[in-house]
């Protein structure tokens, strides 16, 4: 079987078909109503209508596009693999309806388990980043090498997953998972996603983002609901402010309790 029958290689950038505009089309429009919208928070009926609405548009994008490049995403509940990235640019109103799923859907005992697990990955992140600076700084300036990439990999050799991941290996949070985790598929065998063999040079993983327009609206969305500049820990530093009061009653619930 050559790359062109296998519906898990991906030889080239996935093409963006007309039928698959049709829904990008739609989802501009539905992120530029919600632009226009009043609501004050992201937890506000009109938003989270309208924010799921141009998830589903999203959700009939990729499928459209994947099909008519035949080709099918090898990803299944229980893999996980993609989740012992870092995970980055989650936009802030995600990171408040991610919060409020995590408040009322999920037991305690888990949602303290993924406040502690935020704390240490956050703490792990910190540390490294000093012992990163410490290296770089001696290496310059013979070196081009970028030090977040430096950084990423050292993260990457702790194997800590996402503290949204649950042990079975599921996404704790997935109907309101973050759009960078929806756009990123993996087109191969799926142990290629494993941040030990991301970088082992084939092209094996695919990301279908949204096009320009539509990622300029959800900035413009971002900035307007943003509570702190969060930078590359802006998930889990958002989990813990957003859960901050929520751990508090838990904690105060279980030393009663004993
Ligand atoms: S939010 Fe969910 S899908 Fe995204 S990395 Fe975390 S566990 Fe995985």
């Amino acid at each position: 079987m050559n790359n062109n029958e296998n519906p898990y290689i991906a030889d080239e950038p996935l093409k963006v078909p007309d039928s698959a505009m049709r829904f990008h089309k739609n989802i501009i429009e539905t992120l530029r109503e919600l632009v226009k919208c009043s609501a004050s928070n992201p937890l506000d009926k009109e938003f989270r209508l309208g924010f799921e609405k141009a998830l589903l548009l999203y959700d009939d994008y990729q499928r459209e596009t994947l099909s008519a490049n035949k080709k099918q995403a090898s990803c299944a509940k229980g893999c996980g693999l993609c989740c012992y990235h870092w995970v980055e640019d989650v936009n802030s109103f995600e990171i408040q309806i991610i919060a409020d799923y995590i408040k009322t859907q999920l037991p305690p005992r888990q949602v303290k388990n993924i406040t502690e697990a935020c704390r240490k990955d956050i703490a792990a992140m910190e540390n490294l980043e000093k012992i990163v600076d410490k290296k770089f700084a001696a290496l310059k300036p013979q070196t081009q090498i970028d030090p977040s990439f430096i950084l990423l990999s050292s993260f990457y050799q702790l194997e800590r997953p996402c503290p949204l991941l649950t042990p079975a290996g599921e996404c704790s949070i997935y109907t309101v998972r973050p759009i960078t985790c929806r756009i990123y598929m993996s087109l191969a065998e799926p142990i290629r996603c494993a941040p030990s063999n991301i970088n082992d040079g084939e092209v094996v993983t695919c990301v279908l983002d949204l096009q320009e327009e539509a990622n300029a609206l959800l900035d413009e969305l971002h900035l307007r609901f943003r509570r702190n500049e969060g930078g590359s820990s802006a998930l889990r530093l958002g989990i813990l402010e957003e859960l901050d009061d929520y751990d508090i009653e838990f904690t105060a619930k279980t030393e009663h309790i004993s």
